[in-house]
């Protein structure tokens, strides 16, 4: 199957073509020509993970890889599980962050490196990317001992936790850390710069590794299916045609590989895309106008963004008709709900962090009594210790994943925010 892109119509490339390409010509993105539609949605939910994401990806990425070289790809990249815990009778948490960095972005990250490791030959390709937080920490570890691929991620200096900071700055190798004397906009500022600079981008094999690559995405359609697989197996629950999924929501990738997977076949009645106070979204939805805000901190603030880079491809989806343009609504939740969700969630005997609360507490406003809600763990609650446990009065342990790295040294070098001496860092090193 070819993807397109949604700016440059005839632009169209293989799936490691998008890959490889990241974006498209004047900054599109890419699409897949056809989406795949399962009729035995029973037999898929039967499979276990590994075999069913199989089945699920194949048709996106024949063209390039074989079944046999996707399943290497998949049983390594998802060789951790996506575990659905019910919270009451009508609600249960999707944890997507039993991976190697506590977050769900382990999903698409392992899956793209493993992608990419297929498609680079001899000459080595440099991932650049700007974090302020869990991407590079996902990027880093799904990377991490890569051969010909060099990684080198920046985040603003003394902006990120320390424990965040040490998921991705200690693991050495072709894992390169920069602590940039800036804010996140510089970093990114300064990652566009590099991609701007065509015998920079040339000389290096730059590529990127942010969620605007289809195969981060791809990757994710595969957890719906696993969610809905492990509720149709839970016998208390009988209506699989009105389940609603939460994601919270930042820069709406995650929204938009589960409006893949409805329009695959999966029985999803509909969506509800959660976002804290950076709103554009809800904001866009009931009054038709796109007028982002100037992005506001808050304590989910891996969902910080005002202009999310993937609703193109959201915005596609629903006026084009691949799915029914009434199945997204979007909520907005401010800080005191948050954290009021978190003691609730609490109570409930669910210990939760800020993202999956603002999920959860748009599900509240949403549904109606004969719906099941799902709303997606995205990170786990030690991810964001300090901000849980000052809303519970409660300390936290930390899972092995962060107590590993915690007193491990960090290998990072700073920068000055400033592409001449980037472009040197990137060049000399190369
Ligand atoms: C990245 C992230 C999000 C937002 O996901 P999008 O796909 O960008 O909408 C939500 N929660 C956590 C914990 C994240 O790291």
């Amino acid at each position: 199957m070819n993807f397109y892109n949604l700016k440059e119509n005839d632009e169209q490339v293989s799936f490691a073509g998008a890959v490889k390409q990241g974006l498209g010509k004047n900054q599109g993105l890419f699409f897949p020509r056809e989406i795949p539609k399962f009729d035995n949605i029973d037999q898929l939910l039967s499979m276990p993970l590994v075999e069913r994401s199989v089945k699920i990806l194949h048709p996106f990425v024949a063209a390039d890889l074989s079944e046999k070289q996707l399943t290497a790809i998949v049983t390594s990249a998802f060789n951790f599980p996506a575990q659905l815990q019910p919270i009451s009778e009508n609600r249960a948490i999707l944890e997507l962050f039993h991976g190697p960095t506590l977050a769900f972005k382990d999903f698409g990250a392992r899956f793209m490196a493993k992608c990419l490791q297929a498609f680079t030959t001899d000459k080595q390709i440099t991932i650049l990317t700007a974090t302020s937080g869990d991407t590079g920490a996902a990027v880093a570890h799904a990377f991490h001992g890569i051969d010909n691929i060099r990684v080198v991620i920046m985040y603003p200096k003394g902006k990120i936790s320390l424990l965040q900071e040490k998921m991705f700055t200690t693991l050495g190798s072709n894992i390169e850390t920069l602590a940039v004397d800036g804010t996140f906009d510089d970093c990114q500022a300064l990652v566009k710069q590099s991609f701007n600079d065509k015998e920079l981008a040339q000389t290096i094999g730059l590529n990127s590794a942010n969620s605007i690559n289809i195969s981060r995405l791809l990757a994710q359609i595969c957890y719906y299916f696993e969610a809905v697989a492990q509720l149709s197996r839970q016998k208390s629950i009988g209506k699989l045609g009105d389940i609603v999924f939460s994601v919270p929501s930042g820069n709406f990738g995650n929204l938009t590989a589960g409006l893949f997977a409805k329009a695959m076949g999966l029985p999803i009645k509909r969506f509800v895309a959660a976002t804290n106070a950076n709103d554009t979204v809800p904001r866009y939805l009931s009054t038709g106008e796109w007028s982002p805000n100037e992005t506001v901190a808050t304590i989910s603030n891996a969902m910080d963004v005002s202009n999310p880079n993937n609703w193109p491809r959201v915005e596609h989806m629903l006026k084009s008709g691949i799915v029914d343009k009434d199945c997204v609504t979007s909520v907005s939740i401010d800080e005191e709900q948050t954290q009021s969700t978190v003691l609730q969630l609490n109570k409930l005997g669910y210990i939760s962090e800020p993202h999956a609360a603002v999920a959860y507490k748009a599900l509240q406003y949403n549904t109606t009594e004969d719906e099941f809600g799902v709303f997606l763990g995205t990170a786990h609650p030690a991810k964001f210790k300090e901000v849980v446990e000052s809303i519970l009065g409660q300390p936290l342990g930390l899972p092995k994943e962060l107590a590993d790295c915690a007193g491990e040294p960090i290998l990072s070098q700073d920068l000055a925010a400033d592409f001449g001496l980037l472009r040197e860092y990137l060049l000399a090193k190369n």
